[in-house]
């Protein structure tokens, strides 16, 4: 769970809040990498086509997700590897703790993987003695400052080099200065010692390509390559819809994810393994370990509301575009997954976390999320019915209950509309202040409090809308018609 964990989203939200550092950090990251994303979907051309295109693949994959599993394990065991399926997080640990005992590992390196984040890898590791270092320079930096990632693709996106210069100096026991060439000095330093000793590389997987059994990593620091060639056992965590069927297919999320996710034409290392090492071949792991995750996954298969969640390909413009996390950043969602992806994610992966269902409410519902996503993944609407299952359930507040029952008797019928209408047109006397400021009257009302702690309550000046517009029809009926010889106006003078 999150740094805060056990508080709610709104206190972890008013606490992001707080945080003008946080907030500019943010800020500052998501809109250039818009900004980048906008170029380089402008330079392809044709940017609505691809998504349809991708949206198609990840559609018809996960429509048929048991034969193309079937097929990449079929596959992978043909190259030399080992499938392995785990219905939950402690199962795919315990696989995983299994193969670090069987090769008496000491010592693990990985490059990013948010499955692993899912299952708090490291902590599982670090409780059997095994160390596990993070290799991505993000994650890294997370890792050493005992924090989650607060974004799918920049993990310290909320950090600035001064406080990374702090934790690599307490890390180092020397000062270092906070240069970025320094910085990346000794990480690079450091990460090469352990890669050195490692006895496991454990990567992620951005795809797993069905026809032959490979695994693709997409990454921009090379990192993945050292996790992926220097230990001797590759342990894949991969959540079950990362398959796509075909390379013709990769081609096209090869375009997709880096525009989408840092608004590159191209990722750096696009690297892909299928089974271990070979003989005759140079380096590779000699043992290659696959575990495939369902971990509530597979509960999504079949549903009209939400199977369109397994086509997520976690590029993480649904973040950058969402006005929600630019203003309280990741942490504040309590959950590995942040952002629009995270707050449908996490709901439908913990079902029973009444606590967790709460994050369907950290949206506007604007759609920006719709229009950024690269595989056309209906967020907005999950939310609306992730909210709507809240309610069914039961899992609302008296205040909120109260209120809609209030709102749906007011609005039930015309008369009894004009009635609060008139009513609440007479109360903003006395609660709008200054024609712009609400009055410490309805600071008392519970669920108006929090919403207008940031907004001011404009005053609604003269009549309302109604009582103008029957104003209007009566002066129309009682005028001269035009043209008559009362207005006075003649044929021709026009
Ligand atoms: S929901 Fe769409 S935009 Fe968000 S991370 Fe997934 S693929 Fe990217």
């Amino acid at each position: 769970m999150s740094d805060s964990a056990g508080t709610t989203l709104t206190e972890r939200s008013q606490h992001a809040l707080q945080d003008d550092f946080l907030r500019a950090a943010v800020k500052f990251t998501t809109e250039r990498l818009r900004g980048r994303k906008t170029d380089s979907t402008n330079d392809l051309g044709n940017w609505e086509e691809w998504r349809e295109r991708g949206k198609q693949i990840r559609a018809h994959t996960i429509a048929h997700l048991d034969y193309y599993l079937d097929q990449f394990t079929t596959q992978v065991e043909r190259a030399g590897g080992k499938v392995h399926f785990a219905k939950d997080g402690a199962e795919a640990v315990a696989i995983a703790l299994e193969i670090a005992q069987q090769k008496n590992a000491q010592s693990v390196v990985k490059s990013k993987s948010m499955v692993s984040e899912e299952l708090h890898i490291n902590h599982h590791f670090g409780e059997h003695g095994i160390e596990c270092i993070e290799t991505d320079l993000g994650e890294y930096i997370v890792q050493l400052a005992h924090e989650m990632p607060s974004h799918i693709i920049i993990p310290a996106i909320h950090m600035n080099r001064h406080q990374i210069a702090e934790l690599f100096s307490s890390e180092s026991g020397e000062q270092l200065s906070s240069e970025t060439s320094v910085l990346a000095g000794f990480a690079r330093r450091k990460l090469r010692e352990k890669f050195m000793q490692a006895d496991i590389g454990m990567t992620g997987c951005n795809f797993a390509i069905a026809e032959s059994g490979s695994v693709v990593l997409f990454s921009n620091e090379g990192n993945g390559r050292m996790v992926t060639t220097l230990p001797k056992t590759h342990i894949v965590m991969m959540g079950m819809e990362r398959i796509i069927p075909t390379w013709e297919d990769l081609e096209v999320m090869a375009n997709l994810l880096p525009r989408s996710a840092t608004g590159q034409k191209l990722t750096v290392y696009l690297s892909a393994m299928t089974g271990p090492r070979r003989q005759m071949e140079l380096d590779g792991a000699e043992d290659m370990h696959i575990i495939i995750l369902d971990n509530g996954r597979s509960n999504q298969l079949g549903s009209p509301e939400f199977q369109e969640i397994l086509h997520c390909i976690r590029c993480g413009a649904c973040l950058n575009v969402c006005p929600v996390y630019r203003h309280i950043g990741g942490h504040a969602y309590g959950s590995v997954y942040p952002g629009p992806i995270g707050a449908v994610l996490t709901p439908l992966l913990n079902p029973e976390d009444e606590q967790i269902q709460e994050l369907s409410y950290a949206s506007s519902l604007c759609g920006a999320c719709y229009d950024a996503c690269p595989v056309k993944i209906p967020l907005h609407d999950m939310l609306v019915h992730l909210r709507r299952k809240k309610v069914e359930a039961g899992r609302t507040s008296r205040w909120e209950r109260l209120a809609f029952r209030g709102f749906a008797a007011a609005f039930g019928s015309s008369k009894r509309y004009r009635l609060a209408m008139n009513t609440a047109r007479a109360l903003q006397k006395v609660t709008v202040k200054d024609g712009s400021r609400m009055s410490g009257f309805l600071d008392m009302a519970p669920l108006i409090k929090g919403w207008h702690e940031h907004r001011a309550l404009p005053y609604s000046e003269g009549k309302s809308f109604r009582d103008s517009w029957q104003d209007l029809q009566q002066e129309l009926r009682s005028a001269p018609a035009q043209g008559s010889p009362a207005d006075g106006s003649k044929e021709g003078e026009k």
